[in-house]
């Protein structure tokens, strides 16, 4: 399996870039913010629970996110060609799980990709997306910093436990659509 991580912070255009590859590579697309977003519009208990910690833009824990993985890796791994991560993992403790699950399916993480985009960016951006995607946590200033805030402290670290592995390479995430998409999909062609 070709099994990709699509890292960066809010905002960079994982979600965005993440269709566009799997449709190029055919790969599933498993975004754990659309996950969740779906759980609480059709208000399930888990969807209810993580929409106190999405709206202030805190991380919901880990436990309910590995549950929610390993339940797609379950379901899928061994009958698609590939995986497609973004948004996942976010913490350490997520990566840690994500690796031993693939483990399990006897496959692992191909790659790690980031987009690099700074903060001024980030805001500028999810304010300008809030506009029109009817997300609560797009609309606020302080909510954006916070969501930057906590990818810094939390997430930045899976970047290293991802290097100590010899996996993980970035590039840049400004520009136009189709031109940081040619790069990633360079990034990608040779790992097939
Ligand atoms: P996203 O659409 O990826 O920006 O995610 C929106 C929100 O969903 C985040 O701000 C978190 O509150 C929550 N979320 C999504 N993925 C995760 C994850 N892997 N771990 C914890 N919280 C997550």
């Amino acid at each position: 399996m070709l099994n990709i991580i699509l890292f960066g912070p809010p905002g960079s255009g994982k979600g965005t870039q993440a269709v566009k590859i799997a449709e190029e590579f055919n790969l599933l697309h498993i975004s754990t913010g659309d996950l969740l977003r779906n759980e609480v519009k059709t208000l399930t208990p888990l969807g209810v629970e993580a929409k106190k910690f999405m709206d202030k833009g805190e991380l919901v824990p880990d436990e309910v996110m590995i549950g929610m993985i390993s339940n797609n890796i379950d379901e899928y791994a061994g009958k698609v060609k590939g995986i497609i991560f973004d948004g996942f993992p976010r913490t350490i403790p997520q990566a840690e799980a994500l690796d031993k699950l693939l483990e399990f399916k006897q496959t692992s993480i191909t790659k790690v990709i980031a987009l690099e985009v700074d903060e001024e960016e980030i805001v500028e951006r999810i304010l300008l997306r809030g506009k029109s995607s009817g997300r609560s946590d797009d609309n606020d200033e302080a909510t954006i910093r916070r969501r930057f805030n906590v990818y810094q402290r939390e997430t930045s670290p899976v970047a290293n436990h991802y290097q100590q592995q010899d996996k993980f390479i970035s590039v840049k995430g400004i520009g136009e659509i189709e031109e940081i998409f040619e790069q990633l999909k360079s990034a990608i062609e040779v790992l097939v």
